[in-house]
């Protein structure tokens, strides 16, 4: 039996990804129809949603026979309340979005530790003497081992720095201090010199940096965001740069995006603003893996990477 999936982005990405699915399903052995336009297709046939939150499809209950949705990003959050999905809702895990995010990681934080600011654009008689300390002596926190913390996580340990990481349950990575928990948090927050967040919106998360988490650092610690706007406490972020207790914050999520041109973020100096472009889901290595959930759907095998509605990722 024929699969009928409908590709919900936006026009301009038809081009890239319908080819690059139609492949890889038929790679997996997959019968599949393809509709790329929701005009074009009777919505009654329609088993699988391919979502993207830029796509066209904003209503699920005009798909009566409708099976799944697998979203094509990782963060959920603004589907996961959706009460007219009553199926299955997975998020994306492709080993290209894992890869970006830790190659943008790693590069953030090796700025930092290695100070590289120091030395860009170094005035013509400047010969400042500054070395930093090794990695092995600089602590860096992830918050989040998920699918793109752990990996993360486990690279920057690889770089020999001393890396302490927090998630909800108990998760072990190799090289990894992992805690969890209340307390958790507070022993990573102590010791994190460099703190990265790749926590989900949801709203335990909401605010989790605020004022009193933020005061927990090391003095001079610097922040890496590149999980959710939501997860910081904007105006206390602020206040502890300019009182000098944080030394730098790097952010490539905002509460509001794209981040407005006069937002305090843009204009700072001790600010980096990336476009949200930490990472991206990338036809040619998410392809294959929404072949795969394809395929389960069309063995009737579960879906890999189904969101949990209650807990909100
Ligand atoms: P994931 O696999 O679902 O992992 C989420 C991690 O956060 C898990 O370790 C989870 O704990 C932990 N967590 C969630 N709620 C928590 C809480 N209340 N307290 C403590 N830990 C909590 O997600 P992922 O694939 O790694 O993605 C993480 C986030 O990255 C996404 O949600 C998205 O917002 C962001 N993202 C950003 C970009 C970008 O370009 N900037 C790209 C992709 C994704 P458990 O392990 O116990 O479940």
């Amino acid at each position: 039996m024929t699969l009928t999936a409908l590709l919900a982005v936006p026009p301009a990405g038809v081009p890239k990804w319908a080819p690059a699915l139609e492949a890889a399903a038929a790679a997996e052995g997959v019968p599949l129809r393809l509709a790329t336009d929701p005009d074009e297709v009777d919505p009654a046939e329609v088993e699988v949603v391919i979502y993207n939150p830029e796509g066209p499809v904003r209503d699920f209950r005009v798909f009566p026979n409708l099976r799944a949705v697998l979203s094509m990003w990782a963060g959920v959050e603004t589907i996961v309340g959706d009460p007219t999905i009553t199926v299955p809702l997975t998020r994306m895990v492709e080993p290209g979005l894992t890869e970006g995010m830790t190659d943008w990681v790693c590069a953030h934080a090796l700025r930092l530790h290695v100070g590289l600011d120091r030395h860009l654009n170094l005035a013509p008689d400047a010969w400042p003497q500054w070395h930093p300390p090794l990695s092995r002596h600089r602590t860096v926190g992830v918050l989040g081992l998920g699918e793109l913390g752990a990996d993360a996580a486990a690279m920057l340990a690889r770089l020999r720095f001393d890396v302490a990481g927090w998630s909800r349950s108990p998760r072990s990575v190799e090289g990894v201090d992992c805690r969890h928990g209340p307390d958790g948090l507070e022993a990573v927050l102590a010791r994190s010199e460099i703190l990265v967040l790749l926590l989900p919106a949801t709203p335990e998360t909401d605010s989790l940096m605020d004022a009193a988490r933020l005061a927990r650092l090391p003095e001079g610690a610097a922040l890496l965001n590149p999980g959710r706007g939501t997860l910081i406490d904007d105006a206390a972020l602020l206040a502890a740069l300019d009182a000098g207790r944080l030394s730098h914050a790097v952010l490539d999520v905002f509460r509001e995006e794209p981040l407005p041109p006069d937002h305090p973020f843009r204009r700072h100096p001790k600010v980096t603003v990336t476009p949200h472009i930490a990472s991206v889901t990338r036809p040619e290595t998410a392809a294959p893996a929404l072949a795969e959930q394809l395929a389960r759907l069309h063995r009737g095998e579960p879906l890999r990477h189904v969101v949990d509605r209650a807990r909100g990722y």
